[in-house]
């Protein structure tokens, strides 16, 4: 961790579950993601409490946008991915939606986030957890800089036990509902075969189904 503690005020505010009674009944996944998103960040905001009360500097904040460009490989669950085109389907500002979804059509692996918008997140609500458990300290992130490997100390290193608790939210979608079901899928990995790339995504057939307003079958497009 950084030598050069600052005392700086934590650009996180306490965080509240997203509730959305209408679309959480449509459709039962939403309610798993929304679970797992509020868990991450009650974690989040409890642990940068901390760090900021022993002097660390977090360095993120709205408008630092330089590892959602640097950054090609954000692992991804398909829930989230279904969260994702509910919001651009449902919640995304007019202005949002013509940007990004230009983005998408002409999205190719290598670019960078196509959900980034002026500078700043066109999904925050539901930005991956990756996103959410990546925070940098001391100072922003340099255009092209991936300070994971130009300066690790400054990296926030996430619990395994926080991130285990949030994917687990999303266990009940797959059949895992008791608490000891999910305990031990965790424990065997179950999760892990359903990550993705953000970049593996096929965008531009994503961004079709967007401008047709298409609700068919989502969840075929982001399953393995
Ligand atoms: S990770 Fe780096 S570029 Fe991204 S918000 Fe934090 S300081 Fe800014
Ligand atoms: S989803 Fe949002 S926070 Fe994550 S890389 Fe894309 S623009 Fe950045």
């Amino acid at each position: 961790m950084a030598k050069n503690k600052v005392k700086h005020k934590t650009s996180y505010a306490a965080p509240q579950r997203l509730n959305e009674v209408e679309s959480e009944r449509s459709h039962k996944w939403l309610s798993f993601i929304f679970d797992a998103y509020y868990t991450a960040d009650e974690g989040i905001y409890e642990a940068m409490e901390s760090e900021m009360k022993k002097g660390f500097r977090l360095a993120c904040s709205k408008g630092c946008s330089a590892c959602c460009k640097t950054h090609v490989t954000i692992p991804v669950y398909p829930l989230e991915l279904m969260g994702i085109y509910w919001f651009m389907m449902c919640r995304v500002s007019p202005n949002n939606s013509e940007i990004i979804l230009h983005q998408l059509m002409h999205f190719f692996p290598g670019k960078g986030c196509p959900y980034l918008v002026e500078g700043a997140c066109g999904i925050h609500s539901v930005r991956p957890l990756a996103c959410r458990f990546f925070n940098v300290f001391t100072k922003p992130c340099e255009e092209n800089e991936d300070p994971y490997y130009s300066r690790r100390r400054d990296v926030w290193t996430p619990d395994e036990k926080l991130k285990n608790k949030a994917v687990s939210k999303m266990l009940p979608y797959y059949g895992f509902t008791q608490r000891s079901e999910r305990r031990e899928a965790m424990k065997a990995g179950y999760m892990i075969r359903f990550v993705k790339n953000m970049q593996d995504i096929n965008w531009p057939s994503i961004a079709s189904r967007l401008k047709n307003r298409d609700w068919g079958p989502i969840e075929k497009d982001f399953h393995p």
